[in-house]
């Protein structure tokens, strides 16, 4: 029978089949790093969007059995994912380091626990001989980027250029405001250093450390000023992000090349028996238009790095959707506001909910330079915020018309008009999972209603 999200505690219920029990989906955010798709599940504006991994430890490899393994998703490629093995059974050890080629289990698309590049997860049905398995859970997350969608990623390293094109203020602050954002450490780098004079980077040095950052300066072309990023990668998972035009494709590029994988790195066998795989994910090539269309999925490779680390491929966040912040959260993201709040504790704004606007009893001033950035983001959220509202939040009986599913059971759902709207709304949520799980989640809904039809015209 085909499953409705609904439905999805039973689907869940089916699973002690398995060898290791899957919990159901939390019914609470168990990743303080993924606010975006863990809105609390009673009070969400979408109902429809679940918390996405489970919290589930991985199992020790000695209670493993031969078929199982655990590892990390390092490719992923139209239905199929390459899985590096990082814990297999007693006797298969010398498997670790080595990958396979997996598909997803439908159940876990059914229960919407989605399987993105970076995640560790529990890999069955595993034929040692083939090189092949099927992915049957996901370990807990540490966090997720959503563009490019990569799980447990460790640090984002924050793109610009001092020409060519210039660094423009506004665009960098919403560059740090969207990364601060994620919750994810990360550095601001900038690159093409060569191509202004000693003064000019002091003059940005400057600058940015009035912001509240201390960025480190390198040019791609002439292979300088890259061991302190290198040092700072090591052992990571990594993510480029920045406006177009920075370097960001040169940047990785030369960061793969520049490896110096020493042949005790368990990484160092996976390269030698898959130097095409990794290959094949060249940058430049993977399309940035996604998020259009149905089935447009972003592929993303994690590139092995000296140390241990890893290096997402693809480039992320070219253009800050700042989906991620809120109203009362914006504040956090600007260093400047974070000094001054610290600076005056223990006394508070006098409103638990100030925005820092200069009212009455405001603790933060407007006498900083990025101030008018801080302002202008501020009405942009209040905008998003009203409209997300309006799209998600009431349910007016006019939104919503209802089906007759099996067995005559009433559903509601959204009208086509407000669907339709919500797309508008999302074409500025560039490249994001949401539209992903959405499109999954419908396919899955206009599946069950076909179904349906079929069923009630029997
Ligand atoms: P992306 O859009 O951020 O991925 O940027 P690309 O990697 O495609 O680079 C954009 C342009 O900048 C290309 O023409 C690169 O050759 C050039 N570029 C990259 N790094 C440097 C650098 O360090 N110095 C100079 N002068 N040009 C660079
Ligand atoms: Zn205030």
């Amino acid at each position: 029978m085909p499953l409705l999200p609904s439905t999805a505690a039973a689907a869940a219920a089916a699973l002690p089949r398995l060898r290791l029990r899957l919990p159901l989906p939390p019914r609470h955010c168990p990743h303080p790093l993924t606010p975006l798709r863990c809105a609390p599940h009673h009070s969400s504006p979408h109902p429809r969007l679940l918390p996405l991994a489970a919290a589930l430890p991985p199992p020790p490899p000695e209670e493993l059995p031969p078929s199982q393994a655990t590892g990390l998703v390092a490719a992923s490629q139209a239905n199929f994912m390459r899985v590096i093995v990082d814990a297999a059974a007693p006797g298969l050890e010398h498997h670790r380091g080595s990958d396979l080629l997996c598909v997803v289990r439908a159940l876990l698309k059914k229960i919407r626990r989605r399987v993105l590049v970076g995640d560790r997860v529990l890999v069955g049905a595993v034929d040692w001989a083939d090189r092949r398995g099927m992915i049957e859970d996901v370990f807990e997350r540490r966090s997720e980027v959503a563009d490019p969608p990569v799980a447990n990623v460790d640090r984002l390293v924050v793109l610009f250029s001092l020409d060519q094109p210039r660094p423009e203020p506004a665009t960098l602050t919403r560059f740090l405001v969207e990364a601060e954002s994620t919750g994810i450490p990360f550095v601001l780098v900038f690159n093409k250093a060569e191509l202004v004079d000693e003064q000019t980077i002091t003059y940005w040095r400057d600058r940015l450390k009035s912001w509240g950052y201390d960025p480190l300066f390198l040019s791609v072309d002439q292979q300088s000023g890259f061991s302190a990023l290198e040092e700072m990668l090591e052992g990571q998972t990594t993510v480029v992000v920045g406006p177009s035009g920075v370097g960001k494709s040169s940047l990785i590029n030369a960061l793969r090349h520049n490896q110096n994988i020493s042949e005790e790195d368990p990484i160092h066998k996976l390269l030698e028996q898959n130097s095409k795989w990794f290959g094949e994910q060249r940058v430049g090539t993977v399309s940035k238009k996604s998020g259009k269309g149905k089935h447009t999925t972003r592929h993303v490779s994690l590139l092995p790095v000296a140390g241990g680390g890893f290096l997402a491929d693809t480039p992320g966040f070219n253009q800050p959707s700042l989906l991620k912040v809120t109203k009362q959260s914006l504040a956090e993201t600007f260093p400047e506001i974070r000094k001054m709040l610290k600076a005056n504790e223990p006394s508070k704004c006098l409103f638990n909910d100030c925005v820092h606007l200069g009212e009455h009893g405001c603790v933060v001033k407007g006498d900083w330079e990025r101030y008018p950035y801080y302002l202008q983001m501020l009405d942009e959220i209040k905008i998003r915020e009203t409209i997300q509202l309006r799209t998600f939040g009431t349910k007016r009986e006019g939104d919503v018309r209802y089906k007759t599913g099996i067995m005559g059971v009433k559903q509601a759902e959204p009208r086509l008009e407000l669907k339709k709207h919500r797309r508008v709304s999302r074409k500025k949520i560039n490249q994001s999972i949401l539209d992903e799980i959405e499109d999954d989640i419908d396919d899955l809904e206009d599946d069950y209603w076909f179904d349906a039809k079929q069923h009630s015209r029997r």
